[in-house]
């Protein structure tokens, strides 16, 4: 059992999520990972992890299992809010079920789950929530429309929960990374706008790791609690968009 604070990471089952939950308890963190798909969470199979097979979506189930986790583990010191979805496509083409989903798992999610752990992190004047944002947060892509919305709505919220939260010695920073090498394009299935995507990536040498937007955040929480990075852009050193 070890005596680090507990660290709650949404979209654990995959991509960024995963390689946050190895660094993490590699670090020695007890964890609280959730993802809809249990399967892929429990085969990272790493100790002192409670699994949450949950929509983020779903608030009261995510508040039981935040519970449920702080009984075993304690206070949660660290909620990486980096569970998210894109469908890239033309506003004209796009899936209305995909737009509304986008906004909900991306920054609807993203507050509400928040909220549940910041009176105690402000209470304790002590902890720090990481938003996933990307680099589409800061500019426009081509059919990126409703992904760049959400990202530029994360980036917003980000920085007013910052200030919210400044007075309280609670850290609220952001993480936006440029190409990652994961399964964030599953929701695209517009062929020529995969194409267009999938050949930029290739000309830029595949995208980063998992791993190094998990070892940024890895050092940024590392800081002590006085000390907030706000925000940190990490892209391919290849990556000229
Ligand atoms: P992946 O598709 O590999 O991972 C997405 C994760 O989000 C999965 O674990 C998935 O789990 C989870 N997820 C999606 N919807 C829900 C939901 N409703 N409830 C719970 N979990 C959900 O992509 P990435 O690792 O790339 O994405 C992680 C974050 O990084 C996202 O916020 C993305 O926008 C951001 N990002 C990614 C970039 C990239 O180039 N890859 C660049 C910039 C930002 P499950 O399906 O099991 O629920």
């Amino acid at each position: 059992m070890t005596d680090r604070p507990l660290v709650v990471i949404t979209g654990a089952s995959s991509g960024i999520g995963a390689a946050t939950a190895r660094a993490f308890s590699a670090a020695g963190h007890p964890l609280l990972l959730i993802a809809r798909r249990l399967e892929p969470m429990r085969a990272l199979g790493l100790p002192d992890a409670e699994l949450a097979a949950v929509d983020v979506t779903d608030t009261t189930a995510v508040a039981e299992a935040i519970a449920r986790a702080e009984e075993r583990f304690g206070p949660v010191d660290l909620l990486v809010n980096n569970a998210g979805l894109m469908a890239l496509s033309p506003v004209a083409e796009a899936d209305p079920a995909l737009v509304r989903e986008q906004f909900e798992v991306n920054c609807v999610a993203l507050v509400n789950n928040s909220r549940l752990v910041l009176p105690g992190m402000q209470d304790r004047r002590h902890g720090t929530i990481v938003n996933i944002g990307s680099i589409a947060g800061k500019q426009l892509y081509s059919d990126h429309t409703v992904y760049n919305g959400t990202k530029y709505a994360v980036h917003a919220m980000t920085e007013g929960m910052r200030r919210e939260n400044a007075a309280h010695g609670v850290r609220v920073l952001l993480i936006a990374p440029g190409m990652v090498n994961t399964a964030l394009l599953s929701n695209t299935d517009d062929g020529a706008v995969l194409e267009g995507y999938l050949e930029y990536k290739d000309s830029i040498g595949g995208g980063l790791r998992p791993e190094d937007i998990a070892d940024a955040i890895l050092g940024a929480y590392r800081l002590p609690q006085h000390i907030s990075h706000r925000e940190i852009v990490v892209a391919p050193t290849s990556q000229d968009a």
